[in-house]
């Protein structure tokens, strides 16, 4: 249940505020999670097309929905030296909403809120202590779904790791509505809620070590952090997953060139 708006910090408060000053309310439309319509994908046209890879780069155009707002920086997210992770507990939520507009169809916009929802609800099942739950107020998500244009075609959408900012973005784009890749949605939402979860791409250590990554068990090409397309949830994900989470030690593993400490975990309370 998407908890009551009024224990919103001021400091957050604000910063909505201003997002509503600088786009207006109706770009902030949010869908109603309770809606009972009912959505599938559009049928595929005549197209066999079927992705290969799945890349998403570190490259985040604005949201269709807030470009052109200053404050830019705090829709952004860094990631440092250390692990985001969430912190857990039985209560503990990563919440989010959903935009109703920007989509070039409206139904698209219901079509990948519910298959964000499906998505969600995969790695909910895996127990981690910190669920992802669809509110219908932007005021109680922490993150928020938003189609967003880029010129690109290989890229289906992006994420962000765990922090504690007041709002961050789970862009989708135009790519991942194609025939090929649309009938993929909800994987394609695997691998995003991956990096939310704060899980790096599988090949992190060979293509991305300019931001060190920490290895849980042993590799796997066909990890849903991987560009295996469409990405699904392995055995060793749903494992390794479970053994982040659940790892008690302030330190992980040995960083590539870090001194036998390893990377420092930080654990953040979502922003909902
Ligand atoms: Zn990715």
């Amino acid at each position: 249940m998407p908890h009551s708006s009024n224990t919103i910090n001021p400091a957050r408060a604000s910063f909505i505020q201003d997002l509503k000053g600088a786009v207006g309310l109706e770009a902030l439309k949010t869908l109603d999670p309770n809606a009972t319509e009912v959505h599938s994908p559009p049928p595929a046209t005549g197209s066999t097309t079927r992705l290969e890879r799945y890349p998403c780069t570190t490259q985040k155009p604005m949201p269709a929905t807030i470009a052109g707002i200053t404050n830019v920086a705090a829709l952004q997210v860094g990631y440092g030296k250390v692990i985001p992770r969430w912190k857990t507990g039985s209560t503990k939520t990563v919440n989010f909403a959903a935009f109703e507009n920007g989509y070039p169809k409206p139904e698209l916009a219901f079509l990948a809120a519910t298959k964000l929802k499906e998505a969600a609800d995969e790695w909910n099942a895996l127990k981690l202590g910190i669920q992802l739950n669809w509110v219908y107020k932007i005021e109680d998500a922490a993150f928020v779904l938003s189609y967003a244009k880029n010129d690109n075609p290989a890229v289906l959408a992006e994420a962000f790791f765990p922090n504690d900012l007041d709002l961050n973005v789970l862009n989708v784009y135009p790519a991942a509505f194609e025939p090929g890749a649309v009938q993929y949605l909800k994987n394609i939402f695997l691998h995003e809620l991956g990096h939310v979860l704060g899980f790096r791409h599988e090949f992190a250590p060979e293509l991305e070590s300019d931001e060190q990554s920490v290895q849980i068990g042993p590799r796997n090409p066909t990890s849903v952090m991987a560009y295996e397309f469409p990405p699904q949830l392995q055995p060793s994900d749903i494992e390794n997953a479970k053994t982040f989470y659940q790892f008690p030690g302030k330190y992980i593993g040995q960083a590539q060139g870090e001194p036998k400490w390893g990377l420092m975990i930080v654990d953040y309370d979502a922003n909902n």
